[in-house]
């Protein structure tokens, strides 16, 4: 304990059968800068485990010869008692060799009996000087072990041959068993260490964890080490790529609205003028051929252009109650009749009416316009399925947009056994006039439609593709909760 003037008055616990001895030691300290520290006595070391119970002491010094035991045992028996308490051993001049193996055993120090005078105050205040520093490193540890094990990010010591050295539980859990081989390859790979990459995880359990991983080169025991710290951005990641892809489509549909209003216009002129030729007297019968031509043109820009413009317009649609399965018996006729030469069509219906608020018109075009892609991309006789059911969804589920909430839901599902898609395609679909198809043969308008429709329904699509399997499209629109029976 120092006070204001320097000195430091410690309170000692002196265990030692020889009364004179004790008695010297508190002279041994007048004069020196320990001057008032407080010493307890005991003669014995039962005695002396028992004053370490009834208060507090900075520091034991511990004669090793006591009656019950001697030399090593006595600081065994002492450490094993109170493993945590500061103590210097006090030993016989021959006592050397005993000395150092307390010391390398938990001493602070030791002194020889004989000769102590002029060390006592020294060694006293450096023992506890270095047992307080030892403390508050040991506790300084234990904090920074509490931050390392709560962090959400993960922590690696890795070396320079992939040993991992030291993982917190969060690095743990993200690892998975082959984790450190594939930081290793990545350090491997790396030409500068200081980027953040990202890397896919698969713990081993729970879903794959994309995680932005940072290294840093630190030294461990002295040698090159890694330090790695992963962060779990998976969650992160899927926001931003859901308001990234309903960005993109809200301003491709201001864009696109914006251009189908003014082609309309163009589209106007066209028409009458085309008009005013055909119907004109002035011109020879070429010239009005040319002119139908023209206005055959103008009404497939109209279709086009009607569509277009119906997006653009969401308070246009008149939601009315529609039965799926009544909507699918109508409109199967009318594919049956564009693909019956072609393909096979397989309806499934829904065991019960299946009802929904909907523009039917507008939902047909959905039908239409997916069972026409799935055509497009399935060999002649191939065969289309396209199936109705109501469904109770439990858990949110990943759809084009983002996350779709739990609920009750009517789905129509398109599916064939086509050419699927690639990953690069499929990223894509819903942007107008992106096709893979040769000129003349797609407007790339069909997907942007249908998105457009379902948007305005309030509903979610579901895409699954595999290149070479096919492509199962799913349409989930909102229903009721069905009447308990
Ligand atoms: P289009 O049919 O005029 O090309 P869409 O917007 O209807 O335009 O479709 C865009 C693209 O999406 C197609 O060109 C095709 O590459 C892809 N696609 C859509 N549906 C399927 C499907 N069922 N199978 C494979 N590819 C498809
Ligand atoms: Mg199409």
């Amino acid at each position: 304990m120092s006070d204001q003037t320097g000195e430091d008055r410690y309170r000692l616990l002196l265990i030692e059968d020889n009364p004179a001895h004790a008695r010297l030691v508190g002279e041994m300290l007048r004069g020196t800068p320990c001057e008032g520290s407080s010493i307890t006595h005991a003669a014995s070391l039962s005695k002396g485990l028992e004053e370490l119970k009834l208060a507090d002491f900075d520091l034991v010094l511990l004669d090793l010869g006591l009656p019950e035991s001697r030399g090593m045992e006595t600081f065994t028996r002492f450490y094993t008692a109170a493993p945590t308490q500061p103590v210097v051993v006090l030993t016989s001049l021959d006592d050397g060799q005993i000395a150092l193996e307390a010391v390398k055993a938990g001493a602070e120090d030791f002194l020889p009996k004989d000769n102590m005078a002029g060390s006592l105050c020294r060694t006293i205040r450096h023992a506890i000087e270095r047992s307080r520093l030892s403390n508050r490193l040991m506790e300084r540890e234990q904090q920074l072990r509490t931050i390392f094990n709560r962090s959400l990010d993960g922590m690696v010591v890795i070396g320079s041959l992939g040993k991992v050295h030291f993982a917190n539980p969060a690095a743990t859990r993200m690892l998975g068993a082959d984790g450190a081989g594939r930081l290793m390859f990545q350090i491997r790979q790396a030409t500068n260490l200081e980027a953040p990459i990202n890397l896919t995880f698969d713990p081993d359990e729970g879903p794959k964890i994309l995680a932005e991983v940072r290294i840093t080169g630190i030294p461990w025991d002295n040698k090159p080490h890694y330090l790695v710290s992963m962060r779990d951005i998976t969650l992160r990641q899927r926001i931003e790529d859901n308001l990234r892809q309903s960005q993109k489509m809200e301003m491709i549909g201001t864009l696109t609205s914006g251009i189908a209003h003014d082609f309309n216009n163009i589209l106007t002129a066209v028409s009458g003028l085309a008009q005013f030729m055909a119907n004109s007297s002035k011109v020879d019968e070429e010239f009005k051929q040319d002119a139908l031509s023209i206005l055959g043109a103008v009404d497939r820009g109209n279709y086009m252009i009607r569509d277009l413009l119906r997006l653009s317009r969401p308070q246009d649609i008149q939601k009315v109650e529609v039965d799926l399965n009544a909507l699918m018996r109508k409109t199967e006729g009318l594919i049956a009749a564009t693909i019956r030469k072609t393909h096979q069509l397989h309806v499934v219906y829904a065991q019960q009416p299946c009802v929904v608020q909907a523009a039917p018109e507008s939902l047909e075009q959905v039908v239409i316009n997916l069972v026409m892609n799935a055509r497009d991309a399935t060999p002649q006789q191939g065969q289309l399925t396209i199936e109705i059911d109501s469904i109770l969804k439990t858990e949110p589920f990943p759809a084009v947009k983002g996350d779709a909430p739990p609920g009750y839901y009517a789905r129509i599902r398109i599916c064939d056994k086509g050419t699927g898609m690639p990953p690069e395609v499929r990223d894509r679909i819903f942007e107008p006039f992106f096709t893979t198809k040769e000129p003349g043969k797609g407007t790339g308008l069909g997907m942007f439609i249908v998105y457009g429709i379902v948007e305005q329904h309030g509903g979610w699509i579901v895409c699954d593709s595999t290149p070479g399997e096919g492509t199962t499209f799913e349409i989930y629109l909102k229903r009721e909760e069905p009447e308990a029976p």
